[in-house]
């Protein structure tokens, strides 16, 4: 059974929120469109939770992609939530892609990892982008549409994105992040926890309580093994790590694979294209096929297919 999930979590002493996400359905739907290489996948999938995570933290409507570029045999990675539920992913490849590591704990759930970042993407970099969708941006502007994206660069440094992710919040947005992910048996589930701004307000000695909480609770989290994360529920898993800390667990919000390209959008493209270059192609190939090049869906065009679309009404003609 499908189970993508997300639940928000908070501490009821500390500043401190949380989310939880662990997603299966969602990567079933993304290697029907193409299968990957395991460490590939994994990557992808970690990719697919930390944008869940990172979008159920935004206040406005919209989407939030993680795009990768680099030098490496992993050429691009994209994954992209909208809406706060709707994820879609893809990822390109050249030549070899080195094996994912398998790792075991005795008695736990064996989790996959790909090793180093950087065997993958290479020199490279992760640009994270905010897009607001057109309706709610004009509310918040009172009238004028404002409709800039925000785009934010994660360096990897790190051979872990987790690790690269919790640099980029702690020194972009100034919010101190701890960030966990475990892959097994084609489920990720990820964990984030992170400081909340102290209010301005704060007196020396609340601020300096916040601090040994946050420490308290980064302390804790580090003890978490990938084979408890894959594999607990989370209010056991959170029962385990932080029983000493009463905290307020959300109802689970659902997340599922979504593009927006169709049938209709892909003829669309055919028929923006000359003529005969689409002769050209049922002459040598038989068909036309138009691959989405953001969740890797194809859409297939025979010779009847292809003539409807450019002359709707007619019978072909051969
Ligand atoms: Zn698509």
């Amino acid at each position: 059974m499908s189970q993508d999930l997300l639940h928000r979590f908070s501490f009821r002493t500390a500043p401190i929120r949380g989310q939880w996400v662990r997603l299966d359905g969602v990567l079933d739907e993304m290697l029907l469109r193409q299968d990957y290489p395991s460490a590939v996948r994994v990557l992808l999938a970690e990719m697919m939770a930390a944008v869940s995570l990172m979008a159920d933290g935004i206040k406005f409507k919209g989407a939030v992609a993680l795009q990768s570029r680099g030098s490496g045999p992993v050429t691009t990675a994209l994954a992209e939530c909208r809406d706060q539920k709707l994820l879609r992913g893809i990822a390109r490849w050249e030549g070899k892609i080195p094996e994912g590591h398998t790792q075991e704990a005795p008695a736990e759930r064996p989790t996959i990892h790909y090793g180093e970042l950087a065997d993958l993407i290479g020199e490279g970099r992760m640009a994270i982008t905010l897009t607001p969708t057109r309706e709610k941006a004009r509310d918040n502007e009172g009238g004028a549409p404002n409709l800039n994206s925000y785009q934010g660069v994660v360096s990897l440094e790190s051979g872990s994105l987790a690790a690269n992710l919790e640099a980029y919040f702690a020194n972009s947005e100034q919010l101190p992040t701890r960030l966990f992910f475990a892959f097994s048996r084609n489920t990720i589930t990820g964990l984030l926890l992170q400081r909340l701004p102290t209010p301005d307000n704060a007196t020396e000695v609340e601020r300096e309580h916040q601090d040994v909480l946050w420490q308290e609770i980064d302390i804790l989290a580090s003890t978490l093994r990938p084979g408890e994360l894959a594999e607990l529920p989370v209010e056991t898993l959170l029962r385990r790590l932080f029983h000493e800390h009463p905290l307020t667990l959300q109802p689970g919000r659902a997340l599922s694979f979504s593009c927006t390209c169709s049938r209709e959008r892909a003829e669309r493209m055919l028929q923006a294209l000359p003529k005969e270059e689409i002769l050209e192609l049922l002459e040598t190939q038989g068909m036309v096929d138009v691959t989405c090049e953001v969740c890797g869906a194809r859409y297939e065009y025979d010779r009847l297919h292809t003539h409807l679309i450019y002359e709707p009404g007619e019978p072909p003609i051969h």
